[in-house]
């Protein structure tokens, strides 16, 4: 009762405590446009969209229904939403050279799901990679809440991986898999890709032998899409993959959303399963930023793509020969948009993740190759990760890689001043506000854009 006399004298006249919580939500959204246009975004798994790609995402589409396949919708009012799906889904076929797309998936996992509802049942086993080998927790077992353990029931193998050479064994795994057979636990899935994801996966080399034993090979493109697409990594659908999944945000130039590729034989299996199994609406204003983003991929995604592979090739050069412990060293770093540092010998992964982000650089912790073995968790993993797909988009190139990789250096192993590195990082983000490899882009790429 005291507190509810209270509240009125804390509040200007007129104001509920709805009209504040809703000023704070705006508040909030502002520091954080603001905070993403002075620091140096380093996720790999995020990227920063065009301004044609948000103007979709704010359009009327948001608001509707399309449930069902364009031409066969569940509702009426779909005139122009199927004009967008179709031309959306003509647009993944051809940058991903595909016989069919599902466009549907509201974000990756979900296009995994698809893939598992599709193609297995619960109880079937799937091979994946683990965790620290550069598996995706939608690939995990079910007592670790992973998705297809827990969601579906899949029953997890993981790959023998060689931690040298920062891959997955193929003749171990060969072996591996003969030995389930002959336990009668032969997969029903093989799925390839991952999140920690230096240097192509052996796709070619395992497809025969997965497709003579009649196993599913997915291929889980999240991260390298937008390399694949690009030309600048493997190409998982030429090297007989039968499906591939992926997230459209990042190495892709999209909003947060799934996909689904595949030939025509997989279309009705892959369909059913996206609707109605795991989606009512399937976020239309994403579907229509996810076609923007595709005709930007197929104009602009070679440049782009060799770009990201440079930078965090450069990246992980400098921060080798700053002193720092980059994995994949035998096999040059890095093939893709990633760059994963063992930091131990400083501090745990979460220490060092917090102390770059008091200075505006922002990374993620990474559980790496011989963490589980040493008994770390994700909390304190021995690495982080970082991605240059966002600082590329800006139109960063080596000169930069060079720079951050000295800023990163000063915090880690020096414990250089938080305020000092971050007033270097806003320095360095002057010139660099605005998405490039876009069609039109005069909006700086964090402009906060107020309707109200
Ligand atoms: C990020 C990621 C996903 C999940 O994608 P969302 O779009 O976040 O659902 C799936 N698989 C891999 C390998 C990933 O890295």
């Amino acid at each position: 009762m005291a507190s509810a006399r209270r509240r009125p004298a804390a509040r200007p006249a007129g104001r509920s405590r709805a009209r504040e919580a809703y000023a704070r939500v705006f508040g909030a959204l502002r520091d954080h446009s603001r905070l993403f246009s002075e620091a140096i975004p380093l996720i790999a798994s995020e990227n920063i969209p065009s301004p044609a790609v948000r103007e979709a995402l704010l359009s009327d589409f948001g608001n509707r229904y399309a449930e069902g396949w364009p031409g066969e919708r569940v509702y009426a009012g779909c005139e122009h939403i199927d004009r967008v799906e179709v031309e959306c889904m003509g647009l993944a076929r051809r940058l991903f050279r595909a016989g069919f797309a599902d466009v549907r998936p509201t974000s990756g996992v979900v296009a995994n799901l698809a893939i598992y509802s599709a193609f297995s049942d619960p109880g079937d086993v799937m091979i994946a990679p683990s965790i620290p080998a550069g598996g995706h927790i939608s690939h995990g077992k079910r007592e670790h809440a992973g998705t297809a353990g827990l969601v579906h029931g899949l029953d997890i193998e993981f790959y023998p991986f060689d931690a040298d050479e920062m891959a997955i064994d193929v003749d171990a795994t060969k072996k591996k898999v003969r030995a389930l057979k002959a336990a009668r636990r032969l997969p029903k899935i093989a799925m390839l890709g991952g999140s920690l994801f230096l240097f192509p996966h052996p796709v070619a080399e395992l497809s025969g032998f997965f497709r003579s034993r009649k196993v599913h090979v997915n291929y889980d493109a999240a991260h390298v899409a937008g390399l694949i697409a690009g030309g600048k990594f493997q190409d998982p659908l030429r090297e007989g993959a039968d499906t591939m999944t992926l997230s459209t945000h990042k190495t892709l130039f999209g909003p947060q959303g799934g996909l689904v590729l595949g030939s025509k034989s997989h279309a009705e299996a892959i369909k059913r399963a996206v609707f109605p199994g795991l989606t009512s609406s399937h976020h239309i204003h994403h579907m229509a930023a996810k076609a923007v983003a595709f005709a930007e991929a197929i104009e602009f995604g070679r440049k782009y793509a060799a770009q990201v592979v440079s930078n965090a090739r450069r990246l992980a050069e400098e921060l080798s020969s700053q002193g720092l412990r980059v994995l994949g060293e035998r096999r040059g770093f890095t093939e893709s948009h990633q760059v994963a540092v063992d930091v131990w010998d400083h501090a745990d992964g979460g220490a060092v993740e917090r102390a770059l982000e008091r200075a505006n650089i922002i990374v993620n912790r990474q559980l790496i190759p011989g963490d589980i073995r040493a008994g770390r968790n994700y909390m304190k993993p021995g690495g982080i990760r970082l991605g240059v797909s966002e600082v590329t988009r800006l139109g960063m190139r080596g000169g930069e890689m060079a720079e951050i990789a000295r800023l990163i250096r000063s915090v880690i192993v020096d414990g250089a001043d938080a305020a000092r590195t971050r007033r270097a990082a806003r320095e360095l983000r002057k010139g660099h506000q605005r998405a490039r490899y876009c069609f039109e882009g005069r909006r700086g790429a964090y402009d906060y854009v107020r309707l109200r």
